[in-house]
């Protein structure tokens, strides 16, 4: 199985950062979105980005333009029909993801791999939805995808060894570390830091300090380079709460139930950096 065309769903934070990634290792991209505007934006997001590793002197303005060419936009997901890979990133949700699957699974040659960055849905049940389970796998990159080198590996109940030996190698050739962990809700990485963000919301909404308090005591006393409630805001607050109620109903114990403050955000469509405005506001 060798991987030369990528096709990558949803161009938001990481979808467009994990374009980038694979046009400039070399790749053939297209990125869909429901939307032209949001495959624009994702674009946009793209080209500052190489921007400014050529003012860092890291890359010419011709291999970012090369870059920029190896990037197709698609607001059709018909173009599956001629990709090796797919690798959704669309939003956190199982029935948007099973939906996507399926189609997919009707759309793209019987050899295309199909890979979810989901960030906690399980991969098996995922794979459920198409004809090919032992295709489906779990791509899980970090964010920012351009910066960070981690990428969690998820094999499903069926996925196949050649499928997971491919999917390593892709993610090397991308410059990126692959860590094999098993199918179950959160992973690794979110079954241990969503856990934290959520206390952390807790303590805020308990009035144990201020989020500023709350903050520097993560960054100055364990080292984080950014507080939790920070990180919320990176990440997406719906993400969040999409990720413990994931935690909350895989393991049916409540010690993983989201924090009242963070439904309450999410509702008022605070949804961190991405809206303007989360636990912080941004410009
Ligand atoms: P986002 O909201 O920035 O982007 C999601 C994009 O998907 C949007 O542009 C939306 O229009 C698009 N979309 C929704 N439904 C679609 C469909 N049916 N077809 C095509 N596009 C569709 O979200 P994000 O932060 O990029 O998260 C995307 C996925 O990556 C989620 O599964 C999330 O859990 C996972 N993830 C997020 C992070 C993070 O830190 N934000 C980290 C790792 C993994």
């Amino acid at each position: 199985m060798s991987v030369k065309k990528v096709m990558v769903i949803g161009a938001g934070q990481m979808g467009s950062g994990i374009a980038q990634v694979c046009a400039q290792a070399g790749y053939q991209v297209v990125l869909n979105d429901l939307k032209t505007e949001f495959v624009e934006r994702g674009l946009g997001v793209i080209s500052k980005n190489l921007t400014r590793l050529v003012e860092k002197g890291r890359m010419t303005a011709e291999q970012k333009q090369d870059v920029l060419d190896r990037i197709r936009p698609s607001t059709d997901l018909n173009d599956a029909s001629a990709v090796d890979l797919v690798i959704e990133a669309a939003v956190e949700n199982m029935e948007i993801k099973t939906k996507l699957f399926a189609q997919l699974d009707k759309i793209a040659p019987e050899n295309t791999i199909l890979a979810s960055n989901t960030s906690s849905l399980p991969i098996t049940e995922i794979a459920a939805a198409t004809n090919r389970p032992e295709k489906v796998i779990g791509m899980h990159f970090m964010n920012p995808v351009p910066v960070m080198k981690l990428v969690e590996i998820i094999r499903g109940l069926a996925t196949a060894d050649e499928v997971y030996q491919t999917i390593e190698e892709m993610t090397k050739t991308i410059g990126k570390v692959p860590v094999e962990v098993n199918d179950s809700p959160g992973f690794v990485s979110n079954r241990i830091l969503l856990p934290m963000i959520n206390e952390a919301i807790y303590a805020l909404y308990e009035g144990v300090a201020t989020k500023e308090a709350i903050d520097d005591v993560m960054k100055l006393g364990m080292n984080h380079p950014m507080g939790p409630l920070t990180l919320a805001d990176f990440i997406g607050l719906d993400t969040c709460l999409y990720i413990m109620e994931t935690l909350h109903e895989g393991f049916g114990d409540d010690k993983y139930r989201p924090c009242p403050l963070l439904r309450k955000y999410v509702k008022a469509g605070w949804l961190g950096r991405k809206s303007g405005r989360g636990f912080y506001t941004y410009e």
